[in-house]
């Protein structure tokens, strides 16, 4: 039909567009890919100088192929998706809302359940949760408009970086948010930030990484010099639809601009780059014992914390929504991988499916950015039992991992034997080569 027939010449004008300059000026071929992710990034490749109608005119097509909510109405249904959301969907639904707070809560089915609208529906019900609508006096059509909007620019065709993603960092960034050592301090902005920034943080994500963006010289890249480019395409984006939507055209200039500085702050800090940076401030704070979670300045550092803990936290999920995770996130990287294979580039660090497993990617994922980031955050929550279950799941997941690289490594190995947790109790479903 037409609009699958827009998808894709869209999507195939995006590729050439994106290769269209493509020169490689920077070399990936780092020792160890995850030290090439926390290594700060600010001197790859020279900054393109371009011209400002160059760029209006690239980001405007970028626009035209990425804004799917100009085609609202007319996208298609994804196979599987409930056409109709009678009662017995929308019941389910309520009832598992009625326990969003919960770490074993499953964000795929609450999106199965919710027709692929995951986001909206969990943000309209914490903002209740939390009477933030009354609290801001908030346009309750406006506030619609704006989560539609951010849902939509997310691209339902990422394997990771879509909505759902977004839902999932949300729903985590609710439980941080409800742990017994931050709860009570959190005003109703710093919990109206938190959320706002876990459900916008990765929006309009191409599904591709900021090193794929550099050497393809793409238009983001010249226009945040080569620094936080996705993620500073995350805030801007975010700023323009909340300007769009009118959702805090009622508050004073400096207070919108004040959240809108927040939002910044905190969708910034989920730049993977700068993960050393936050841990050793993090690590200092704990060791002084100099938190003091009166001040704003304080707070507004537990939440970029806790929204970078969300935003990483798949491996302390129960193993059978981790894995799903897992499999999506190496998916978009050996997507990246066939392009770039495809047109002559370096293939990057992780995104080379025959060389990278999926047990393998994991492994040095939780090792080198997970466990320090959640060490760190146990000792913050005193610890929790949260934490205390997250940290278990960790050791768990990371368990069954090294398991299923083992089985892959032994030329004996039979596909019906399914290897085990070190002392878990999780099931393992062993769809891993
Ligand atoms: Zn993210």
């Amino acid at each position: 039909n037409n609009s699958h027939a827009f998808f894709k010449h869209g999507l195939s004008l995006n590729v050439e567009f994106i290769l269209g300059f493509a020169t490689l000026h920077i070399n990936c071929n780092i020792f160890d890919p995850f030290f090439s992710l926390i290594v700060s990034s600010a001197q790859q490749g020279e900054v393109e100088s371009c011209t400002r109608r160059k760029v209006k005119r690239l980001l405007s097509f970028q626009r035209y192929c990425h804004a799917s909510r100009l085609l609202r109405g007319l996208v298609p249904h994804t196979p599987g998706s409930l056409h109709l959301l009678d009662d017995d969907y929308l019941g389910q639904a309520a009832h598992m809302l009625s326990k969003v707070g919960t770490w074993n809560f499953d964000i795929f089915l609450f999106d199965r359940l919710t027709n692929g609208n995951s986001l909206v529906m969990l943000m309209c019900h914490l903002f209740n949760v939390y009477d933030l609508v009354h609290h801001f006096q908030l346009d309750i059509v406006k506030l619609h408009r704006f989560l539609g909007m951010v849902q939509e620019d997310y691209h339902s065709q990422n394997p990771y970086h879509n909505a759902v993603h977004a839902a999932d960092v949300t729903q985590a960034m609710y439980c941080y948010l409800q742990e017994p050592k931050l709860a009570e301090q959190l005003s109703p902005l710093d919990v109206f930030l938190g959320l706002m920034a876990a459900a916008a943080h990765d929006v309009d994500h191409p599904g591709v990484n900021q090193p794929f963006l550099i050497k393809t010289q793409h238009h983001l890249a010249s226009l945040y010099q080569n620094t936080s480019v996705l993620e500073s395409h995350h805030w801007r984006s975010t700023v323009g639809m909340l300007r769009e939507s009118g959702l805090l055209s009622h508050l004073p200039a400096d207070m919108s601009g004040d959240i809108e500085a927040q939002l910044g702050s905190l969708i910034l800090a989920t730049d993977i780059s700068r993960q050393n940076e936050f841990l050793s401030t993090f690590r200092e704070h704990l060791d002084n014992q100099d938190l003091d979670l009166q001040l704003a300045s304080h707070r507004h550092f537990i939440l970029q914390i806790a929204l970078k803990c969300a935003d990483v936290c798949n491996p302390c999920r129960v193993w059978e929504l981790s894995r799903q995770w897992s499999e999506r996130v190496c998916e978009e990287f050996y997507r990246q991988g066939d392009l770039e294979r495809e047109y002559d580039l370096e293939i990057s660090p992780l995104c080379n499916q025959q060389a990278d497993t999926v047990p393998v990617i994991q492994i040095g994922f939780i090792s080198y950015i997970v466990e320090p980031l959640f060490v760190e955050w146990h000792r913050f929550t005193d610890p929790s039992p949260l934490s205390l279950t997250m940290m278990g799941h960790i050791h768990k997941n990371k368990a069954c991992w090294n398991n299923l690289r083992c089985a892959a490594h032994t030329p004996t190995h039979s596909p019906t034997e399914e290897p085990e947790p070190e002392g878990g109790d999780e099931e393992v479903d062993d769809e891993i080569p």
